[in-house]
């Protein structure tokens, strides 16, 4: 059997959870990790229906990328999502970590080299460096063949399975150097431009924020779920081809709460 601190330490190899920014909440949030897994269950976001999800499945385990508690929890009388999915899986026994931020800062296996494996980038390295190692920080820039910008558009589209894609004025006619981050990544516009992106792909700009892209790099908004949504086969091939004695699942419930008419 494998100890659930087997699957903590392991995935904090890659992305340590010191890593993570000051807001968040990364780690083991509910469960004991002297448990033996049963199996995993890979997701998001940590729903009440992934939690259900989990029961069904027998899973004792939900790794997500977004923790479901960011703040101190004062009362438990379910009276919001975030104190009934605690209480859900404290209930049935199942072990909540999330590996969020910390995943995000890392350049080997991280949320943004996948999105860059995902769009054919290459030759990427890290965009804001966060000290002196060059493997660490936030948000990546790498280059493709160069693409006209309309054919760029589909390309995103297609690959990261968007409805619709959000961006500024297309003041590029080709596309060759790209900056991406996955989640909300407005506070990298800036290092994207020096970088000399042509284009930033990431989630949450605020209205104003586009007005900044001042026709010197295309903003693409794609949205945040849609941007992140496959470091959930990231987290799932990690742990697949590590561990061998437990199964490990993606969850199918589609967690994103922004729906589109
Ligand atoms: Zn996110």
């Amino acid at each position: 059997m494998t100890k659930i601190s087997e699957l903590i330490d392991y995935l904090h190899l890659i992305a340590p959870n010191h890593l993570q920014e000051e807001y968040d909440n990364s780690g083991l949030i509910v469960g004991n990790e002297h448990d033996d897994i049963s199996s995993v269950l890979i997701s998001l976001d940590c729903t009440e229906q992934v939690v259900d999800e989990a029961i069904a499945m027998g899973a004792n385990l939900i790794v997500s990328h977004h923790p479901i508690v960011f703040r101190g929890l004062k009362r438990f009388t379910g009276k919001n999502y975030i104190q009934r999915v605690v209480a859900k899986a404290i209930k049935n026994d199942i072990a909540l970590f999330s590996i969020h931020t910390n995943l995000d800062n890392v350049a080997m296996d991280g949320v943004n080299g996948k999105i860059c494996e995902v769009l054919e980038i290459e030759n990427t390295r890290i965009l804001k460096n966060k000290n002196e190692d060059s493997q660490i920080g936030a948000g990546m820039i790498g280059e493709i063949s160069p693409m006209d910008v309309m054919n760029f558009l589909d390309h995103v589209k297609q690959k990261m399975r968007l409805k619709v894609i959000k961006h500024t004025s297309l003041c590029k006619q080709k596309i060759a150097k790209v900056a991406v981050c996955g989640g909300s990544g407005s506070f990298l516009l800036q290092d994207a431009i020096k970088a000399g992106a042509d284009v930033f792909i990431t989630s949450d700009f605020k209205y104003h924020e586009f007005f900044d892209a001042e026709d010197t790099i295309i903003i693409m908004d794609i949205g945040h779920f849609e941007s992140e949504r496959f470091t959930i086969d990231l987290l799932y091939a990690l742990i697949s081809n590590k561990f061998a004695n437990f199964a490990a699942h993606c969850t199918k419930v589609d967690t994103n709460p922004v729906k589109y008419f």
